[in-house]
């Protein structure tokens, strides 16, 4: 912790940053951080409640930000992740934002639903972590923690699903959706979600009724799990951000598994390697065409 505020003071000194983005305890759990002060920095802590994928920050739409200077973020491998998908996807440049990664022992889905991290408790991403020490940084601060607890919860439950028929699963996602209230909480919160305007708010024409009409939500979910394809980086925050606990990391995990069958694609923190959206392979399968 104090490697990190010992950091933070020095680059708000120096003028490297202008806004440090971290966590800090709030009234009711951590929250996101914005220190401009080198005065603050006490404020920064970095533990397993701090879930939130900060790289959302980074975001072109986020441009409340913008007036604060260069930001440098606090970001865990697996935020790191995200940060290479701005960067891919060149909705950033790499010499505006610093990267302050920290080395990970896992988070929790839930941090103000629960206490201490277990299986029970731990986020889905962080079992099969490959990125605690993270690769993607300007800056690596903290000791290297033991390894998160491993749980099969989420992958249990897609082996489950695809047992199913296709009518179970159709009648899962229906009752699941049914409780959408079309916020748009998922979309706000999810780093990759950055169009300056959601096909779903367009109005002229209209692709997406905007009420929570099963129609429209339906139309909503599929839309933005396709467009996720091959790019959600396995945050997770999109399904914490839901209202609703509607499991949406199911549908983009699933998801994330066609993209890796068929492409073998798996999100990386290297801004270099191409997502498969926006490449082609002469060996790309074709049978879709007709
Ligand atoms: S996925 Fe890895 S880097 Fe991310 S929170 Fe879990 S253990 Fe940490
Ligand atoms: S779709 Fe969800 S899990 Fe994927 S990057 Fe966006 S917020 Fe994260
Ligand atoms: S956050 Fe939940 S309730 Fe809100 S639009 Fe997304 S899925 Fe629907």
């Amino acid at each position: 912790m104090k490697e990190l505020q010992e950091l933070a003071a020095r680059l708000l000194t120096d003028g490297s940053a202008g806004v440090v983005i971290g966590y800090e305890e709030g009234p009711r759990g951590v929250r996101p951080a914005f220190v401009t002060r080198p005065d603050d920095v006490g404020r920064l802590i970095f533990d397993p409640r701090c879930v939130h994928n900060l790289a959302t920050y980074l975001s072109p739409r986020r441009t409340h930000l913008k007036g604060l200077g260069r930001p440098a973020v606090v970001v865990k491998g697996c935020d790191a992740r995200a940060v290479a998908g701005l960067l891919r996807e060149s909705q950033l440049a790499r010499e505006d934002v610093l990267l302050i990664a920290v080395r990970c022992g896992g988070v929790m889905r839930h941090p103000e639903r629960h206490v201490d991290l277990r299986a029970e408790t731990v986020a889905d991403r962080c079992t099969s972590c490959d990125v605690r020490e993270p690769h993607l940084f300007d800056f690596v601060v903290g000791e290297a923690p033991a390894a998160p607890p491993v749980t099969d919860r989420r992958e249990a439950r897609i082996r489950e699903l695809e047992a199913g028929s296709p009518a179970d699963r159709w009648a899962f996602w229906q009752e699941e959706l049914s409780r959408c209230v079309r916020c748009h909480a998922c979309r706000q919160a999810c780093p990759m979600c950055f169009c300056e305007r959601c096909v779903a708010d367009k109005t002229q024409p209209q692709w997406v009724e905007s009420s929570a009409h099963p129609r429209g939500v339906l139309a909503f979910h599929l839309t933005r799990a396709m467009h996720q394809a091959g790019r959600c980086v396995d945050c997770g925050e999109c399904e914490r951000a839901c209202p609703a606990d509607i499991p949406l990391g199911l549908l983009n995990r699933k998801l994330a598994h066609v993209v890796a069958e068929r492409f073998g694609h798996h999100p990386s923190d290297d801004p270099s390697v191409p997502a498969p959206i926006g490449s082609y392979a002469q060996q790309d399968g074709q049978e879709f065409i007709l």
